[in-house]
């Protein structure tokens, strides 16, 4: 059995990350024949693309997956622990999951993975509390999953399988993706920022970046089984390659990649601290990076943002704002930001609210502030009442909203490429996202391929949408 241990996860050390290879047993191959499985997934783009590796793996040892949770032999949960609604979401559902295994099927196998697989708490619950768990792994060994399901299988008993020690790079682990036209691609893990807030760099371990060749090679065969669109995903992409001990970085790893001549690149998420001007210039020069950058501000004050260990000011956040905003033509910039962060003042949110009416956001995820056993934030004293932070991210949400709806009144009459992503069956009604990474719902008079990119001419604006039809 192996525990999770936020000492051990706090350690960072330099030992080298090797890289190794996937590898399954030919013993368990059946060992999920003619058994459904079902996942539930929270939280972010690693989550979402972590499950389509566990699909592909209990897909590989037999098992076939169902829509319909109460009709699987097995449910994973794959969690999430940013905020504490997403863990009161997980738990609700073990809930609901001991009721199926009590009165619909005895011999249900339920496992919980995700970030909450690594938080002490949560797994001392779970082996007191919540025993009809078969198991639990952690972010760091998914790829051990049908060895851990077997030994669920064998034994019959509880199975604990989560490493506080970040191990090594795992390469060649198979995907079964939830989209034929986008992909994303992990170009590293973990995050070595400890902002005082967030839970992330305890649950997803030291930063770790994954060799350029190897990321190429995803994308070149993605490009052959005819995707056209990347997001190359990590907490942090900014900082790839700090932790290599050659020059090589995130602008050198788009230009590579932009080089592989797949139609659209995304990257996601950047932290304003390692933007480089070179990345600026890369972004600006290739036609499928997509003119559409996530630079998450959290807040407006510089107090606040020293106290959440962001490592710039509001100042050096809006120089590279702009820089972004002149340098890279019909570029649109989204954001996140938390409000009631301990000490955050009335005159500290309303900087956060000068610096929205300043960058006029396309897009921004607003949070309020949510403790997290562990995170140096917790110890702050200065806890704003709930009803604050609630009346302020209300404030916050009319003001990012104005400028969604603002911006997009600009793009009225404007023709915009879209990846043609599906059809609503009701309206005969084509969907699809534009290079700046506005949802787009458009007509068409002839027949359209999903997957092409077509020119669209905007006719109708909505807050968090557009019209138009084909040109
Ligand atoms: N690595 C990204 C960055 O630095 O911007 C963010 C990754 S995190 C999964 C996504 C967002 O969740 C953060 O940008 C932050 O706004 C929000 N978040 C993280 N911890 C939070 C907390 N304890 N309470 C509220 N929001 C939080
Ligand atoms: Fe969390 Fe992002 Fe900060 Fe890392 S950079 S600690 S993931 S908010």
């Amino acid at each position: 059995m192996h525990l999770p241990d936020y000492k051990e996860a706090k350690k960072r050390n330099k030992s080298n990350v090797e890289e190794e290879k996937y590898e399954l047993n030919d013993n368990l191959i059946n060992i999920g024949l003619n058994k459904k499985y079902h996942i539930k997934t929270y939280g972010c783009q690693m989550n979402e693309h972590d499950t389509e590796n566990i699909k592909a793996m209990l897909e590989q040892i037999g098992f076939t997956e169902c829509e319909d949770q109460e009709k699987a032999d097995l449910v994973i949960l794959n969690t999430c622990s940013i905020r504490e609604n997403a863990h009161n979401k997980a738990f609700g559902m073990l809930g609901r999951l001991k009721h199926q295994k009590e009165e619909i099927n005895k011999n249900l196998i339920i496992g919980l993975c995700g970030c909450m697989a690594q938080e002490e708490k949560v797994v001392n619950d779970i082996m007191k509390k919540y025993k009809y768990v078969n198991f639990v792994f952690g972010t760091h060994n998914i790829h051990r999953l049908p060895y851990i399901l077997n030994e669920a299988f064998k034994t019959k008993k509880q199975v604990i399988e989560v490493y506080s020690k970040e191990g090594n790079i795992i390469e060649g682990i198979p995907a079964k993706r939830a989209n034929k036209y986008k992909a994303y691609v992990n170009i590293m893990y973990g995050c070595d920022k400890f902002c005082t807030y967030c839970i992330v760099p305890f649950t997803r371990g030291k930063q770790r970046s994954r060799e350029s060749i190897d990321i190429i090679k995803e994308v070149n065969k993605l490009i052959k089984e005819g995707y056209q669109e990347v997001t190359l995903l990590g907490q942090n992409v900014n900082a790839y390659g700090k932790d290599f001990d050659y020059n090589y970085r995130m602008e050198n790893l788009l230009e590579d990649v932009a080089k592989t001549n797949i139609p659209r690149i995304r990257f996601m998420t950047s932290h304003p601290w390692d933007f480089t001007d070179k990345m600026i210039d890369v972004i600006a020069k290739y036609d499928n990076i997509m003119p559409s950058i996530h630079l998450p501000v959290q807040s407006g004050s510089n107090k606040i943002l020293k106290l959440m260990g962001r490592k710039y000011t509001k100042e050096s956040y809006l120089e590279l704002f702009d820089k972004i905003k002149t340098k890279i033509p019909r570029v649109t910039v989204s954001t996140d930001i938390i409000v009631g962060f301990p000490g955050e003042t009335e005159e500290d949110f309303q900087e956060t609210l000068d610096l929205v009416n300043y960058c006029k956001y396309d897009n921004a995820f607003t949070f309020i502030y949510s403790e997290r056993d562990g995170t140096p934030a917790c110890r702050l004293k200065e806890v704003i009442p709930m009803d604050v932070r609630e009346d302020r991210l209300q404030r916050l949400n009319e003001v990012v909203n104005k400028y969604f709806l603002e911006n997009n009144n600009k793009l009225l009459g404007e023709v915009l490429p879209v990846l043609v992503e599906g059809i609503s069956d009701k309206k005969n009604i084509y969907y699809g996202y534009s290079d700046t990474n506005k949802l787009v719902n458009f007509t068409s008079d002839k027949e359209l391929e999903f997957g092409d990119i077509v020119n669209v001419l905007i006719t109708e604006i909505h807050t968090w949408s557009i019209d138009g039809r084909v040109k």
